[in-house]
């Protein structure tokens, strides 16, 4: 898709790679200041729900409160309509918080005599929102032995990655360089040495023809390091980059990205306003 950028560039997104859980694009034409504050808000500043605390009822299992709470906290909730429903982040974090933050999930596990039980994301059970549930039902919490038994309450409210961890919607948000691979015929002895040394199997020889596959390179440069004959000349394309983002889940990876684009323009506007209020009760004429 092509459009023209405020700043004057021509912009092409493409969609390279698309999964329920990853999404590639193609950035052409974006500044990669930008590029870079979209991956940085990624993992940083777009909300998603997570378990904050924990109150416990009863806890006769083998693990302490400190590590389930702590194995709970990590656990990626479903954070589509969240962001609309439940107030900001920086909202809810004095206390008391407001109403419109949290949301509760109960878990009540208990084993008799000679029974023991592995108790998973699945059995925690929304109290008010069933919206906010597990996006994974199969992730080991505890295992309970012979006539243990926990109850709990687990809290959840909006962050942002740069609170904790927790709260970030990707495991990995990543841009880097698109290569570009050059090998001059005319220098090139087909030893092989760069076929043998390549990590990523990017660049191949068969029947006496080199061919390279550039989508596969991580300009590590260890072909260059090898070939004797200095026949390879590795580059990037100018004015274009790979963006990857996988989700935890919590949102779909397009959402991801957008919210991100969302965040960006919400602080540059909150910058603009700021300025423009120093502006005027300076006394500067705009
Ligand atoms: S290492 Fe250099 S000389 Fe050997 S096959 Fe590769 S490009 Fe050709
Ligand atoms: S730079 Fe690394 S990944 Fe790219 S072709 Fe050379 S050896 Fe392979």
């Amino acid at each position: 898709m092509v459009g023209e950028c405020k700043v004057g560039r021509m912009i092409d997104i493409q969609i390279l790679e698309r999964s329920d859980s990853e999404i590639t694009l193609i950035l052409k034409g974006v500044p990669l200041e930008y590029a870079n504050a979209i991956r940085r808000a990624v993992l940083e500043e777009v909300p998603t729900m997570a378990i904050d605390y924990v109150v416990f009822y009863d806890n006769t299992s083998a693990l302490s409160d400190e590590i389930i709470s702590h194995r709970l906290s990590v656990l990626p909730l479903k954070s589509d309509t969240a962001i609309e429903h439940y107030r900001e982040p920086e909202e809810c974090r004095s206390s008391p918080s407001p109403s419109g933050c949290y949301t509760s999930l109960y878990l009540e596990a208990e084993t008799a005599q000679q029974e023991e039980l592995v108790v998973y994301s699945g059995d925690l059970k929304p109290q008010e929102d069933p919206e906010i549930v597990p996006v994974y039902r199969d992730i080991p919490i505890m295992k309970l032995g012979p006539q243990q038994r926990v109850v709990l309450e687990a809290w959840a409210r909006l962050g942002r990655g740069r609170e904790h961890i927790k709260w970030s919607p990707a495991t990995v948000s990543v841009l880097t360089y698109i290569p570009t691979i050059t090998i001059s015929l005319d220098k090139c002895n087909m030893c092989k040495l760069c076929v043998e040394n390549c990590p990523t199997k990017a660049i191949d020889i068969r029947n006496s023809e080199i061919q390279v596959n550039e989508s596969k390179c991580i300009l590590c440069r260890q072909c260059v390091k090898v070939c004797g004959a200095e026949a390879i000349e590795l580059g990037w394309r100018e004015d274009e980059y790979k963006l990857h983002v996988e989700s935890s889940g919590a949102l779909r990876p397009e959402r991801v990205v957008l919210e991100a684009m969302i965040q960006v323009k919400k602080k540059l506007m909150n910058f603009y306003e700021e300025f423009e209020r120093v502006l005027s009760s300076s006394g500067v004429k705009l």
